[in-house]
Formats: structure tokens, sequence, C-alpha cells
């Protein structure tokens, strides 16, 4: 059945890629061309060409907003008619091979292939140089890619002492680099401060500070979102004095949960939407290089990369400034501050960061099963409140997670 769903979603997304290519050069006529360029090309049209930066040491030019290799089919061909041309975790095209429309002009896009700790998931694995550089091989030889622009270490390191004394995961990407199987690293990185699950876990703000100063790595993926951060807004400017390349993830905070609230949405400023005033917020009032933000279908694609680049005008400031408001009485921005208390060690940023799976990106089942996962579950609060008083932004910690125990168990 596997592999029947294989071969079905391999011809579809030929067939899908096809209909991109071939349409502009007119190969595909009648209903084809109609059903799979027509509403590709119309939300292209609509979002208009995405504005580039240079990213990190090599300065390469690259869409302020990128993709990923989980975006959906169609979103991706549009993106790439906008110019979009960074694939960030593009090893996730391993099942059925790269969309033919990034293979068919590989040389004008960035592949990034995400490699995890091996033996467990990010707190308990490890480095291992053998397992990385298979990994990357087998992921070359699935995705048709032929090279990888960017290996990624995905999560990130505990604290900067592993950075110092664990050269393993560098050590595997000089192999590659060799072999021109690779040609930049990077890192996504989470904060572990205060984790029950990690020793002398730090925040990400400091390790990435010893990742720039260490200079082998050229950019970093960490989150962000409206409302500032005053660490990361200051990790930012140091990353840019030293040419070292930032992108936003986990950027729409609490936007999935406010666009289900009918009333707030009334109450925004005519004319304007969470999505797109984000973005606009994002390329333009901000110091980082880009952002990846998930969108699900066409629809949200245009809502959301339109606003690339554009003014950020009073009534999205406006709308910013309400979605801050209702964010912080709802949404965590996954800092960590509040973990070192919890006298049961309860992994409360995990826990969130899922809930906020579930709740803004509809993720239920990713959700749930992470949050099976884990070793000590939000029925393990007494209630004791240490948590709240570590909170910047005085979230009711024990009944979100006792709420979020609920839904995702
Ligand atoms: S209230 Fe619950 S989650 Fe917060 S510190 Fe106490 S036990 Fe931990
Ligand atoms: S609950 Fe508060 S302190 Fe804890 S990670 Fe979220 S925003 Fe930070």
């Amino acid at each position: 059945m596997k592999d029947k769903n294989a071969i079905e979603r391999r011809k579809f997304l030929k067939l899908s890629s096809a209909a991109v290519l071939a349409g502009l050069a007119g190969r595909l006529a009648g209903s084809q061309r109609k059903e799979g360029l027509s509403v590709v090309e119309e939300a292209a049209r609509k979002v208009g060409k995405l504005p580039r930066r240079k990213l990190g040491y090599s300065q390469r030019e690259v869409s302020m907003l990128i993709g990923a290799g989980d975006l959906e089919l169609l979103c991706t061909e549009a993106g790439v008619l906008c110019g979009m041309n960074y694939w960030h975790k593009a090893n996730r095209w391993m099942s059925s091979g790269a969309p033919e429309v990034i293979i068919k002009n590989r040389d004008a896009h960035y592949c990034q292939v995400t490699v995890d700790r091996v033996g467990s998931d990010h707190y308990s694995g490890h480095f291992d140089e053998e397992e990385h550089y298979r990994y990357v091989k087998e992921a070359l030889e699935k995705t048709g890619l032929r090279y990888f622009d960017d290996m990624q270490l995905h999560f990130g390191y505990h604290n900067t002492d592993e950075l110092k004394k664990d050269r393993s995961f560098i050590r595997a990407f000089e192999r590659l680099k060799k072999e021109g199987s690779v040609k930049h690293l990077c890192l996504s990185q989470h904060s572990y401060e205060g984790s029950s699950r990690v020793q002398n876990g730090q925040s990400a703000a400091e390790v990435l500070t010893a990742v720039v100063e260490d200079g082998i790595y050229e950019h970093a993926q960490f989150m962000y979102s409206y409302g500032g951060d005053p660490d990361m807004d200051k990790f930012m400017e140091f990353a840019r004095e030293k040419n070292f390349g930032t992108i936003a993830m986990k950027t729409a905070r609490g936007i999935g949960r406010m666009k289900q609230d009918e009333s707030f949405m009334a109450r925004l400023p005519e004319g304007t939407s969470p999505h797109n005033a984000l973005v606009r917020w994002l390329t333009t009032k901000t110091k980082l290089d880009a952002a990846v933000i998930r969108v699900r279908n066409l629809g949200e694609f245009v809502e959301t990369y339109s606003g690339a680049g554009k003014d950020l005008r009073a009534r999205d400031l406006r709308a910013i400034e309400m979605m801050t408001a209702e964010a912080d009485k709802t949404a965590c921005r996954l800092c960590g501050k509040c973990q070192s208390g919890c006298p049961q060690q309860i992994p409360i940023t995990d826990i969130l960061r899922f809930e906020r799976y579930a709740m803004d990106d509809h993720d239920w089942i990713k959700a749930s099963k992470l949050y099976a996962g884990l070793p000590t579950k939000g029925d393990q609060c007494i209630g004791c409140r240490s948590c709240v008083q570590s909170c910047p932004l005085n979230l009711q910690i024990p009944e979100k997670i006792a709420r979020a125990h609920i839904m995702l168990v």
C-alpha cells in the first residue's frame, strides 16, 4: 500500500511539476494546462517576486521567505515562480524525489539537508560522524539533488561546552564537503535553558553567540516572532556585525487560534490579516535575513507571502499590536525561562511547543505523537506556580499544560 501511494504521489509530482514547466513552454494544452498551471500562476502573480537578502559569510542571495521540503506541492511551484530559492528540510523529499521544478534547474536553488542526533531524540541522542555522513549520502541518493547546499544540525547544541568538545557533526560535514556533497554548515537552535532533560542546558542566544564566535557555521535558524525577544534581538545585532546569517522559524505565534476567533478577526483593521501583517513586519522591520512560515494551501500562500518586502502600514502596525497583545495572553514564546524552577521537571517548553503545533498549525497528529514521547507529562504538575513567576508573559502555565494534557493524550 505504501509503495502504491509513493508511486501515485510520484506520478502526481511529475504531472504537477511538468504542468508548470511544460505549461511555460507551451507543451501542455487544454484542461491539463488550465488545471495544473492557472491556479499556480495566478497565485504567483498575486504574490509577485519575493525580495532577496544576502545570507551569511558566502553572501548568497536568498529569498527572504524560504521554502521547506514539507511545503504543499502547488505552493512549492508557486514559490519557485516567485523566486523562492532556499529550501529548508529538502531531505523531506526522500520519499518521492525532489520536485522536478527544482531538479530541472538545480543550480538556481539552495537545498538544505536537516540532520538529527542519532540513537534517540534531540535531548538524549548523540553525534556520530559516520551516521551523519551516511544519512546525508542516503538523502542525496533518494532526493536526486546531486548535492546539498547546506547541512543543518537540527535542534542545535545543548550548551557551549558541547559545541567546543564534540566536533563529530563538523567532521562529518568536512568529509562531505571534500567530496562535493555539501557546501555550507548551518544549524537550527532551540533553547535548552533550565531543561531537566539535558545537563547544563543554555538558551538559544547563549549557544548561538558561541557558534558565531567559533566561526565554522554560516547561518542559523531560531524561534522568533512578533512581540520581540530582547535576547534574540541582541544576538541578531551581533550576528549582523559578524556577517552570520539569521533565519526566523516558528514565526506565526498564536495566529492559528486567532484566526478561529471571529470576534478578534472582526476587530482587526480593515484590509489587514494576521499572516500578511506578520510578513510585512518580519521582512521590513527586523534584522533578520530570512524567515520560514508555514502555509497549508495556495490561499494561505497568497495571503501570507504577498506581504513580503511591503511597507508596514499604520493599519498593519495596529494589527501587529493587537496580535501581540492577544498572543501574549495565550501563546508561549518558547524561551525556556520557566523550566529550571519546576520541581516536577515537567518539560514545559516542549508541551507548549506541541500545543502550538495543535492549536496554530492544526497538526494534531504530530502534536499528540510528540507528546506521547515525553518522559514526564503535564498531569504531573502540582500547581506550585514557580514557573509562572519566571515567565516574561506571565502565562498561566499550570492551567495551560493541564489543558494541553487533556487535548494531546
Ligand atoms: S506549577 Fe506545575 S509546571 Fe509550574 S513549576 Fe510547579 S509543578 Fe512545574
Ligand atoms: S511559558 Fe513563558 S517562560 Fe516558559 S517558555 Fe513559554 S514564554 Fe517562556
